[in-house]
């Protein structure tokens, strides 16, 4: 069977045709600028390019298009649309109700849409999406996969904020964290990688690429993450701010006269490495910056990054009373050696050593400590698509 995961944002929507037989992947492709001026549709299938400019309104329009993209006679993968057997969604926030992926039905959407009080800027755009699909494939079998979903097994004692309680019972204002489908796919492939059964194994997964999350996973399960209500919480990120002290909001409100929507702004889009770089939010540049320029406020980025990431490898340490091993992986994580030493540098006594040579490794699964490692260390691509297809499979 064929499966079409789709991943719909706001005004963009990756795809990704995967073919479950060998869960090989047929054709990939984003489109970009929907409904806004220029609006484009790239697609790659075996690393060539195929790309649509055409105009497109909405959602459906977009969908429309990866459906003509994919059956193409020159370009495409398939003959026609009845060859995709199912539809998987990412969907950001499934709140506390799904703790699984789920097969859609219109009580699911029901509470996808009261879930987008949590996710306002996530939510909607995936329903759309989903929304879009069944306008033009309506007898095909669609599933929800959330991001939420793995960290509904986090105790209460790390989902809980110091806070009235009534801000949890009343208004859901509790720890849900994010990246799940990537900590669930990197945890368990590190397992297989150890040739351990991951119900023995204590793992930390940092999911490091524009968004950033660190993740406690203990006994297959997540006990702990970085990211939290939102995604805005934990590690400072590309441009997002990460964990910093609540009352600077109010002091900077008040002194700087800012609006609710500025400071949002403020926390989401001008802070983490960006704005303490000055110079991008993309880490390839402000490596540039700091190792062939000298800037040291892009130093100063990276340094600050791989502190806070440190110290959540630390802390969750402490949370699961060991560690076996830790993961790297997404843009950052799976790409650049130096962050991947930096961060590690100052473990050795978990007993987690990283080997240099090893550690020279780009995008590939490689296992990058010492042999004489206690805890081991590894890179692993993340593959979301991959674990959305898998689920879609088995819930239909
Ligand atoms: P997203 O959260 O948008 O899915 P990715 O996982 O694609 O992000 O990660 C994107 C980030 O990964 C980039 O902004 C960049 O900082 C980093 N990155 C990608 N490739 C490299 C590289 N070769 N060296 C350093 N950083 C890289």
């Amino acid at each position: 069977m064929k499966i079409l995961v789709i991943n719909c944002g706001s005004s963009s929507l990756k795809y990704q045709l995967i073919d479950m037989e060998n869960e090989k992947c047929l054709a990939l492709g984003l489109v970009e600028r929907i409904g806004i001026e220029g609006s484009k549709l790239t697609q790659k299938v075996n690393g060539e390019k195929f790309i649509i400019q055409e105009a497109m309104k909405d959602h459906t329009d977009a969908i429309r298009l990866v459906i003509g993209a994919l059956i193409d006679a020159q370009h495409g993968v398939i003959k026609e649309l009845s060859e995709i057997g199912a539809v998987g969604h990412r969907v950001v926030h499934g709140g506390e109700k799904y703790a699984q992926s789920v097969k859609i039905n219109d009580d699911v959407m029901k509470i996808l849409e009261e879930c987008s009080k949590l996710a306002p800027l996530h939510n909607p755009a995936n329903i759309i999406g989903i929304n879009a699909c069944k306008v033009l494939m309506p007898s095909v079998p669609m599933v929800a996969v959330f991001d939420t979903a793995f960290h509904q097994t986090m105790p209460e004692v790390a989902y809980i904020y110091p806070l009235p309680y009534d801000l949890y019972t009343e208004y859901g204002v509790r720890k849900y964290g994010f990246h799940g489908t990537s900590h669930r796919y990197v945890s368990s492939k590190a397992a297989e990688m150890m040739g351990k059964d991951i119900k023995d194994l204590k793992l930390i997964t940092c999911h490091l690429g524009n968004g950033a999350s660190a993740a406690a996973i203990e006994n297959g399960k997540s006990v702990e993450t970085s990211m939290g209500f939102t995604p805005l919480e934990g590690i400072a990120m590309g441009t997002r701010c990460g964990s910093i002290d609540p009352a600077i909001l109010t002091y900077i409100m008040k002194e700087k006269n800012l609006t609710i929507e500025q400071v949002n702004d403020m926390m989401n889009k001008e802070s983490g490495v960006f704005g303490i770089s000055g110079v991008s939010s993309d880490f390839r540049d402000i490596e540039d910056a700091a190792w062939k320029d000298g800037n040291h406020r892009a130093q100063l980025a990276i340094d600050v990054f791989c502190y806070k990431v440190k110290k959540f490898i630390g802390s969750y340490v402490a949370v699961m009373g060991g560690v076996d091993a830790i993961v790297f992986t997404a843009g950052l994580g799976e790409n650049s050696p130096e962050t991947r030493e930096q961060i590690c540098k100052g473990l050795e006594f978990l007993g987690a050593t990283i080997d240099n040579a090893k550690n020279n490794v780009r995008g590939k699964e490689a296992e990058i400590s010492t042999d004489d490692s206690t805890t081991k260390i590894f890179v692993i691509p993340t593959n979301e698509e991959l674990v959305i297809a898998r689920d879609t499979l088995e819930l239909i």
